[in-house]
């Protein structure tokens, strides 16, 4: 699937080349040397030169000061063949993560993580959707699973993704329920989803007894297992038999959310020069 949506996406950019002479760019900004964070950046660029989009990478020392982030992102902010901004996150402690997302021009914030594009999901009149529930959502709509009436449990409530993930859900008409550390017998209110979407961080924490038989499993984690080795936040191999669908990890939500990364910086474009869709 996300080869199909970055297959697109490279069409389209094509075209915007050949009708009007122009190229989308991103930008993403990594601070420090986290190598989950050198990881996602490197697929990031990869995707970009798939689809035909120009790439800056700036690599900053962990040490850089809020001042100097905040100037970058400030001359990227008035850079014509820039369309896209992503500061990777988790920044080094020392940083203030909410003053930088803060500084990204709205109509930059590829990411959607800017008050303006969180406001606007809020309103579900948005430009851009957060890349891993956008994913999540093409995915369901894909494979034609309906959300209208059914019962959606989100684990986690993050900003990036739990928060998002249940607005997009309600949007479309699911009965929502976001769960957190704080969420009492949990296990019973997973077993009543109909989806259950699990963006908590924890290797393996759902497990079967958590899963009602039928349901959509999406799983957003990126964790490692005891070995060191990538795995989800859902214990798949007891689960899978169990549920109707249910997304891997490595290879599920993850190039979701690059193909999805990909549409908002053409969208981001499109949208800095006035071309409608
Ligand atoms: P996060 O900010 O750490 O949020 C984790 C959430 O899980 C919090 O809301 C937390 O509750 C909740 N939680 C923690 N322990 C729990 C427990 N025992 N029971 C119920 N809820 C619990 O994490 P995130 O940024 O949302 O990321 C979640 C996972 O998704 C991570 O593995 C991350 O690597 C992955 N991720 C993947 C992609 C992708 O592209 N596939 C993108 C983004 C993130 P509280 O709020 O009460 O603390």
């Amino acid at each position: 699937m996300s080869a199909e949506v970055k297959e697109s996406v490279r069409q389209l950019t094509e075209q915007l080349k050949a009708e009007h002479n122009i190229t989308p760019g991103l930008a993403v900004v990594i601070v420090g040397d986290d190598p989950a964070s050198r990881v996602y950046v490197n697929n990031k660029k990869k995707a970009c030169e798939a689809v035909g989009f120009k790439s800056e990478e700036y690599a900053l020392p962990a040490e850089t000061t809020q001042e100097e982030l905040l100037a970058l992102v400030e001359t990227l902010n008035n850079k014509e063949d820039i369309n896209g901004i992503l500061v990777q996150l988790p920044l080094p402690k020392h940083l203030d993560d909410k003053a930088v997302i803060a500084a990204i021009r709205s109509d930059k914030d590829v990411d959607a993580f800017h008050a303006v594009n969180v406001g606007k999901i809020m309103l579900g009149e948005y430009d851009f959707l957060p890349c891993t529930p956008a994913g999540v959502m093409e995915m369901l709509h894909s494979y034609q699973i309906p959300v209208e009436g059914r019962e959606c449990v989100v684990i986690g409530r993050s900003n990036i993704v739990g928060k998002p993930m249940g607005m997009l859900l309600l949007h479309e008409n699911g009965t929502v329920t976001i769960c957190h550390s704080r969420t009492k017998n949990l296990a019973e209110v997973c077993r009543r989803a109909d989806i259950l979407v699990a963006a908590v961080g924890i290797p393996k924490f759902v497990t079967a007894d958590m899963v009602k038989d039928g349901a959509v499993v999406i799983d957003v984690g990126m964790d490692r297992d005891e070995n060191g080795k990538l795995c989800g936040d859902v214990d798949f191999e007891n689960v899978k038999d169990k549920c109707s669908f249910i997304t891997p990890v490595p290879g599920g939500v993850g190039p979701m959310t690059i193909a999805t990364l990909m549409k908002n910086t053409l969208k981001a474009c499109k949208l800095q020069h006035g071309i409608s869709e």
